[in-house]
């Protein structure tokens, strides 16, 4: 299956289960969560025309190469009064201009005299130094619509039209489940034929990241009886989120328990690293899993799961920015599957990691990007490929 088919199908199956449960927040905790509703202006911004510059508010038909007068001095968070005809106004940036006045001179083309009156050393032109009222937003006008992701950016935005708290999609619960009999958590003594888990730190701190509340249900043996028993506890989340025991011709524990008590669709996805992806559900809550070697668990959590869960909250745009970059690297052998290799950018060439091992996820850290290699293509240095930062997915 294609990753875009299999993306298309998640994201609809998420649309049909979007979180409606909304909160209140104050501003200062909203980052990484979703708007719920859209968010209007409540005021035009700036409310009032006001100064670009440090400098002098004048008419420009009153000036005629005779110095002015200055008649009012206007600081930021002052009123003004309107402006006396034939005079000019010292002004500051961000202040009021004074009605009347059309245009502000910078301080720089101004010349004060002996008597202080003021020249002017420049040709002036109406309106120049002036932020019209408006300029950003004009009261009732839609600056951010509900789905929209907040973070620094929109938190400022929403502060500029004095919003101190906003409506919010509630958290998506999730559980993360590790499963294997192989599996020890860090700071045991490992025994023969063990390894430490790493999914679930990494799968729980990135879903942190995206706004999730986690459910860390820990390591699941590799036992059917447990399987069925563990996952029943699950009943308050969003989705169950697991890793491991996907391949094909493996005892699937988990695939038997979906299909005794529940759904089961497993996916042989056209991605590498990352083929298997069950997706499905457990007596009503949502399953997916993904493949448990690192970097494909990594790859199809950033691809496919994340887009999910974003759209869960009812975000629109899901997929990850990606830009075209030459590759830095041969692809001599076309593969069968879409690649996506764990890469870098180094003088504006994409180039990869040595080993693209699906269970070396030391590749993950040395890159900053995933490099996307299109099914059947081959590469020379030079030709174009399609990089997604990992920043664009981390968070
Ligand atoms: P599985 O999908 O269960 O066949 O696992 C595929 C590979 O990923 C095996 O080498 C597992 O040992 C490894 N693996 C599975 N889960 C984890 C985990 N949580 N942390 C590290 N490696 C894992
Ligand atoms: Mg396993």
């Amino acid at each position: 299956m294609p990753v875009e088919v299999a993306l298309a199908r998640l994201l609809e199956m998420a649309e049909a289960s979007r979180i409606v449960e909304r909160e209140r927040l104050p501003l200062a905790q909203v980052q990484g969560r979703v708007l719920a509703e859209d968010l209007l202006s409540t005021l035009d911004l700036p409310p009032w025309p006001n100064s670009a510059m440090d400098g002098y508010a004048l008419r420009t038909a009153d000036w005629t190469g005779e110095p002015l007068v200055v008649s009012q001095k206007v600081f930021a968070g002052q009123a003004p009064d309107p402006l006396q005809p034939g005079t000019c106004a010292r002004i500051f940036t961000g202040a009021p201009v004074p009605a009347g006045a059309d245009c502000v001179e910078m301080q720089e083309n101004a010349e004060v005299q002996t008597d202080e009156r003021v020249r002017f050393t420049q040709a002036l032109s109406q309106g120049q130094n002036i932020r019209p009222q408006g300029q950003e937003a004009t009261v009732g006008e839609l600056i951010l619509p509900a789905g929209t992701r907040l973070g620094p950016i929109e938190q400022g935005l929403a502060a500029s039209l004095g919003y101190a708290e906003l409506e919010v999609v509630r958290k998506v619960r999730v559980a993360v489940l590790s499963t294997g009999d192989e599996l020890v958590e860090p700071g045991q003594t490992l025994g023969p034929g063990q390894i430490y888990n790493s999914n679930r730190v990494l799968l729980c701190s990135w879903l942190q990241r995206l706004g999730c509340e986690v459910v860390d249900a820990g390591i699941l043996p590799d036992d059917l009886q447990t399987t069925r028993s563990r996952l029943g506890e699950l009943k308050d989340v969003d989705l169950i989120l697991s890793t491991g025991g996907v391949s094909v011709g493996e005892a699937d524990f988990l695939g038997i328990a979906l299909r005794e008590e529940g759904e089961l669709t497993l996916w042989k996805l056209a991605i590498k690293p990352g083929k298997p992806l069950t997706f499905g559900h457990f007596r009503g809550v949502p399953v997916i899993g993904l493949p448990g070697n690192p970097a494909s668990t990594l790859v199809t959590f950033a691809l496919l799961t994340r887009p999910y869960l974003l759209r869960r909250q009812g975000v629109k745009e899901v997929e990850p920015l990606k830009v075209q970059v030459p590759a830095g690297f041969d692809w001599p052998r076309p593969g069968n599957r879409r690649e996506y290799l764990r890469g870098r950018l180094e003088n504006g060439r994409a180039t990869i990691y040595k080993n693209q091992s699906s269970g070396v996820l030391r590749s993950a850290a040395w890159a900053d990007g995933l490099v996307e290699v299109l099914e059947g293509r081959t590469l020379v240095q030079g030709d174009s490929v399609f990089f997604i930062p990992l920043s664009e997915v981390l968070s």
